[in-house]
C-alpha cells in the first residue's frame, strides 16, 4: 500500500482480517460485487516460519486454499482486469537445481516441513493458470523469495528467521545474556528480499504483464497466461552469516549457539530471477541496509509489533490468522 501510494495511486481498497474473512467465499464475493476492484494483489495468506508450518499443517493448507479460492472466484465473477497472486519460493522441489528457475515447478518432491503450505500455493498457481486458459483472464503468479522488513511478525514461535533473530539478539543485548540460540546447524542458505523491493516488483509486473512491450510483443511471451515469475534479490547467505550480520547490527557481543535439535529445513533456496530482470527491474535495498531499517523499526515498535501468528481457534473463527506477506 505504501509503495502504491508513493507512486501516485489513490483509489486503493484494503480490508483488515477482522473486516473481511477471506476464507468466507460468500462474503468475499459480496465484497467484490460492492467494491468492484480493477486490479487485485492477492498477498493475503496464512504464513509462518518453519516451526509454525510443521506444528499446524492443517491450518496452513486449509486457510490458504480457501483464501485463494474465494478471491480468484470473486475476481472472475466481477471482471477484475488483472490479478497478481503471491506464491512463495517453497513451492519448488526441495532439491531443485540452484538458482531455481520457474521451470522447476512440479519436477520433484517438496520440503516436508512446509509441504501443506506449498501444496496450497501450487494449487493457487494452477487455479490462476486454469482461469487464464479457460476464460482468457490475465492472472499472474509471482514467487517471492524470503521477505523481511518493517511491519513483519516478530513472534518468537511463529516468525521467520530474520525477525526472530533480530528480536532474540536485541533481547540478549538488553538482558546481558552470554549466548544466543540459533536454530539448526547454521548451514542452510537463504535469499532475503526487503519487502519494499518485493512490493515494487509486484507493481512493476502488474503494470507490464500481458501488455504489449516496446517491441510490440506481449510481456511474458506468447504464453504469458501460463507464466510464473520469480522475485528474488539475486544472492543468498548462510544462516550462520545472517546471524553474524544481525549480531553486528544489533551490537550484541555474546556467543552464537547452534541448536541442532531444531530443523534446518531445505538446504538452499536461491531463486533465478532472470525472467523478472529481463523486464528491467532490479532490487534497491541491500541486505545490510534492509536489516538496519528493520531493526530501527522494531526498536521503535517493540511493544506493539504485530503477532502475525497464533493458533487461537477463536481468532480464526473471527476471520483472524490471515497475514499479508510471503510465506516460507
Ligand atoms: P524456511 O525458509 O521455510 O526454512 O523458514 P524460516 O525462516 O523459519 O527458517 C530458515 C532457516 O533459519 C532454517 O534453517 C531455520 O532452522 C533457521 N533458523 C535459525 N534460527 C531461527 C529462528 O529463531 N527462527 C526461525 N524461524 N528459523 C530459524
Amino acid at each position: 500500500m505504501r509503495r502504491l501510494e508513493s507512486q501516485g495511486y489513490s483509489n486503493l481498497v484494503a480490508r483488515s482480517r477482522s473486516e473481511l474473512d477471506l476464507t468466507d467465499m460468500a462474503r468475499v464475493r459480496a465484497f467484490f460485487e460492492s467494491v468492484r476492484p480493477e486490479y487485485v494483489f492477492l498477498a493475503a495468506a496464512k504464513v509462518g516460519g518453519i516451526l509454525a508450518n510443521s506444528t499446524y499443517p492443517a491450518d496452513f493448507i486449509r486457510d490458504n486454499l480457501l483464501i485463494q479460492q474465494s478471491v480468484v472466484d470473486a475476481a472472475y465473477a466481477t471482471n477484475v482486469r488483472k490479478l497478481l497472486f503471491l506464491g512463495s519460493s517453497c513451492i519448488y522441489p526441495r532439491m531443485a537445481t540452484q538458482p531455481i528457475t520457474e521451470a522447476a515447478l512440479l519436477t520433484g518432491p517438496l520440503e516436508p516441513t512446509n509441504e501443506p503450505y506449498a501444496v496450497a500455493k501450487i494449487a493457487g498457481i494452477t487455479l490462476c493458470r486454469s482461469y487464464n486458459r479457460q476464460y482468457g483472464t490475465r492472472y499472474v503468479s509471482v514467487m517471492p523469495t524470503n521477505l523481511y522488513g518493517e511491519g513483519d511478525s516478530f513472534d518468537p514461535a511463529g516468525s521467520h528467521v530474520l525477525p526472530a533473530l533480530l528480536r532474540r539478539f536485541h533481547e540478549a543485548k538488553r538482558d546481558g545474556a552470554r549466548q544466543v540460540a540459533v536454530w539448526g546447524t547454521g548451514a542452510p542458505r537463504r535469499e532475503f528480499l526487503h519487502v519494499d523491493d518485493a512490493a515494487d516488483a509486484c507493481i512493476h509486473l502488474m503494470r507490464i504483464w500481458a501488455e504489449p512491450g516496446p517491441d510490440g510483443q506481449l510481456t511474458g511471451g506468447a504464453d504469458a497466461a501460463n507464466e510464473i515469475v520469480n522475485i528474488g534479490y539475486g544472492g543468498d547467505v548462510s544462516i550462520r552469516d545472517l546471524a553474524e550480520l544481525i549480531r553486528e547490527i544489533v551490537g550484541y557481543s555474546g556467543e552464537l549457539l547452534f541448536d541442532a535439535s531444531k530443523p534446518d529445513g531445505t538446504p538452499r533456496k536461491l531463486l533465478d530471477s532472470s525472467r523478472l530482470r529481463s523486464t528491467g527491474w532490479q532490487p534497491r535495498v541491500s541486505l545490510r541496509e534492509g536489516i538496519e531499517r528493520t531493526y530501527r523499526w522494531y526498536v521503535a515498535h517493540e511493544k506493539t509489533a504485530r503477532r502475525a501468528w497464533t493458533a487461537d481457534p477463536v481468532a480464526r473463527a473471527a476471520g483472524g490468522n490471515v497475514g499479508a506477506s510471503s510465506g516460507s
